[in-house]
């Protein structure tokens, strides 16, 4: 069976991937089994990815199983994994500005995402597969989220398109 290209159902949000796989493990002895709670799918079956930071052969990738799949927290269209690795768990934000392509193994249940090469803004440092990031609400740059949110600490503005912003919260 060959590898489904899910790069759109990736985008379009947990909802539209889940459906798709679930059509294509009808037949199986171990359908797809999940529990949802709101829009986050709780995963019973192993499914496993392995995300790329860019299509070069030597790129940096992370590896494990998707224990949930969710929707985006920051009301951006698309959809976040929690993958775990042997030695961390990571979120993983997958959108328009940064999914290549997303292939998907009915057969291995596996997902191989490539990410598009994103440069942070403020540390001008490739954003790696394994690291957190912020976009920002109003020019929806994606960085660092460290580096992000320290720099708005520092300037009080978005070091892409210098909004004015404001950290909320405690
Ligand atoms: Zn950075
Ligand atoms: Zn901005």
């Amino acid at each position: 069976m060959p590898d489904e290209d899910l790069t759109k159902e990736l985008i379009e949000g947990p909802d539209k991937l889940i459906e798709v796989i679930e059509k294509k493990d009808i037949d199986k002895k171990d359908p797809l089994s999940y529990t949802k709670t709101l829009k986050t799918y709780l995963f019973d079956n192993e499914i496993n990815a392995t995300i790329l930071a860019s299509d070069k052969p030597n790129a940096n990738k992370f590896s494990g199983i998707v224990e949930w799949i969710g929707d985006r927290r920051d009301d951006e269209k698309g959809s976040e994994f929690f993958i775990r690795s042997r030695s961390e768990g990571k979120v993983i934000t997958f959108g328009i500005n940064n999914v290549k392509i997303c292939n998907y193994n009915p057969q291995k249940r596996s997902f191989k995402i490539i990410q598009n090469p994103v440069t942070c803004p403020v540390c001008n440092q490739p954003i790696l597969p394994n690291q957190s990031t912020i976009t920002c609400p109003n020019c929806h740059v994606v960085a660092h989220k460290d580096d992000y949110l320290e720099y708005l600490k520092m300037k009080g503005e978005c070091p892409s398109c210098s909004a004015k912003l404001t950290l909320k919260g405690k």
